[in-house]
C-alpha cells in the first residue's frame, strides 16, 4: 500500500543536477505547497499538491500528516569520524592543527563506553535530517554498521558510506595493479573488523587515505585505483593546515616534528602545495572527494575543477581547530563541486547537519539555498548516490525536515 506524507511545503530540487556555480547554488528552489510525497516500498511515486492528490488517487493509501513543516531532500553528511565520538571535549582546540593532532593521537583508540558515544552521535545525525553519512573508519566499522542499521531502521536506502582509512608508511597494501582487497583482508592496513563488514555495509565501503603527510603515496594510489575500478569514491584530507604545506615542502616543521617517528626519514620534499602533490600522484579525478581544502590557491581551484574532484567543506571543525576558513565562494565560482560535512566530535561541537548548514551560511557568506544544495544534491553527487539528492519520482523516499527559521529564509527573497 502506498504511503503519503503530507507537509506544508516540500522542496523537491526535482530535475536538478549538482550545483557547480554561484548561479546554480542560489537558484530558486522548486517546491510544492500543501503537498504530499507519495511512496511505495521506499521509492517515491511523486510529489504533488494535496488537493490534486486527493482528486486523483483512488484505492487505499496510508496518510501521515506531518503538520506545518518543510520537507527537503535527505541531508548528506559527506565527512565524519564517528569512531572519535568519545573524544568530544577532550582535544585541544583553538590553538591550530598540530596541538590538536598531538592531543588526539594518544586518545584515538578503543575505550570502554565508546559504543554509547557512537550511539548518541548517530542519533544526533539522524535527528538533524541526515539520510546518508560518509564516515571515515579504521577501528569500528562493524559496530557503526550495526548501530546505523538500528538507528535508520526501515530506511529506503543504506544510510552510510564506510570510508576504510589507510594510514601509515609501511609497505603499500599491494603491488601495482594488484587488488588491495587481499591486503585489506589480511589486516595489515585495517583492523580485521574492517575486512569482515557485514553485508550490506560491505557494498557501501570505499577507501580513504588519511593525508599526504600520513599515508604512503603508493597506498594512496592503490586505494584510489581500487575505488575507481569499482565506481566508488576515494577520499582524503587535503590542504587543511599551514603545517601540512610546510611538512610537504620542506620535510620539516611542527607537523614533521610530531610525526617524526611515524613518517619515513628523511621525509621526501615536494616543491609544491598539497593539491599539486595529489595531482602529481594521480589522485585527483571525478572519483575523489577532497576534505577541508581550507588553503587553496587560484591554481589549486582550477586543478580541482578541471579534474572534477569534489570538495567537502567542514566549516565548524576548521574554526574549532583554528586552521582558518575555506574560500567557499571562490571555490564555487571556480566550478568545484562543493558539499558539506560535520567532521568528528573531536573537532566539532555536535553532528547536527542543520547546525553545520547554518555555520556554512554565516562563515562563508552563502545563501540558505546554496547551503541546502551543498548538503543535499551536491553531497549526493559527490558520493555518487544516485537515489538521493532530490525528491522526485523514482528516487528513494528519504527526506529531511528543515527547522522553521532556516526554511523561512530559503524563500525570503522570493516573497520580499
Ligand atoms: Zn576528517
Amino acid at each position: 500500500m502506498p504511503t503519503a506524507f503530507r507537509a506544508r511545503r516540500i522542496i523537491t530540487l526535482a530535475g536538478e543536477r549538482a550545483a557547480v556555480s554561484p548561479g546554480e547554488l542560489d537558484a530558486s528552489l522548486r517546491s510544492v505547497d500543501n503537498a504530499v510525497l507519495l511512496e511505495k516500498d521506499g521509492v517515491i511515486l511523486g510529489v504533488e499538491e494535496y488537493a490534486v492528490f486527493r482528486r486523483r488517487l483512488s484505492g487505499a493509501f496510508s496518510l501521515h500528516d506531518l503538520g506545518p513543516v518543510c520537507l527537503a531532500p535527505a541531508l548528506i553528511n559527506a565527512h565524519c569520524h564517528l569512531e572519535l565520538s568519545h573524544l568530544a571535549g577532550k582535544t585541544r582546540l583553538g590553538e591550530g592543527f598540530v596541538p590538536w593532532l598531538a592531543s588526539l593521537m594518544p586518545l584515538a583508540r578503543t575505550v570502554p563506553g565508546e559504543e554509547e558515544a557512537v550511539s548518541a552521535a548517530l542519533r544526533c545525525l539522524k535527528d538533524s535530517g541526515v539520510g546518508h553519512c560518509a564516515d571515515v573508519e579504521s577501528r569500528l566499522p562493524g559496530l557503526i554498521c550495526e548501530l546505523a542499521l538500528r538507528e535508520w531502521q526501515g530506511n529506503a536506502v543504506y544510510p552510510f558510506t564506510h570510508f576504510l582509512e589507510l594510514i601509515g608508511f609501511s609497505p603499500p597494501p599491494a603491488a601495482e595493479g594488484e587488488d588491495v582487497e587481499e591486503a585489506l583482508r589480511a589486516g595489515d592496513w585495517f583492523s580485521p573488523a574492517a575486512a569482515s563488514l557485514p553485508v550490506p555495509a560491505s557494498e557501501h565501503c570505499a577507501l580513504s587515505g588519511h593525508a599526504l603527510y600520513s599515508t604512503a603515496p603508493e597506498a594512496l594510489q592503490a586505494a584510489h585505483a581500487w575505488c575507481r575500478r569499482r565506481g566508488r569514491v576515494f577520499s582524503l584530507h587535503l590542504a587543511e593546515s599551514p603545517e601540512e604545506d610546510e611538512c610537504l615542502r620542506s620535510g620539516s616543521g611542527a607537523l614533521r616534528d610530531l610525526l617524526r617517528g611515524f613518517q619515513p626519514s628523511p621525509f621526501p620534499e615536494w616543491k609544491g602545495g598539497p593539491v599539486d602533490r595529489a595531482e602529481h600522484l594521480g589522485l585527483l579525478d571525478a572519483f575523489t572527494l577532497a576534505v577541508h581544502c581550507v588553503r587553496l590557491t587560484p591554481r589549486d581551484r582550477r586543478t580541482l575543477a578541471e579534474r572534477k574532484s569534489a570538495v567537502c567543506l567542514c566549516p565548524r571543525s576548521n574554526a574549532a581547530i583554528g586552521v582558518g576558513r575555506a574560500k567557499a565562494r571562490e571555490a564555487a565560482a571556480s566550478g568545484i563541486l562543493l558539499c558539506l560535512g560535520t567532521d568528528g566530535l573531536c573537532s566539532t561541537p555536535d553532528l547536527d547537519m542543520q547546525n553545520e548548514m547554518a555555520a556554512a551560511r554565516d562563515m562563508y557568506s552563502l545563501s540558505a539555498r546554496a547551503v541546502l544544495r551543498l548538503a543535499s544534491i551536491n553531497g549526493a553527487a559527490a558520493l555518487r548516490l544516485e537515489s538521493l539528492g532530490s525528491l522526485e519520482k523514482g528516487k528513494a523516499a528519504v527526506f529531511s525536515m528543515l527547522r522553521e527559521e532556516f526554511a523561512r529564509e530559503l524563500f525570503y527573497s522570493d516573497s520580499g
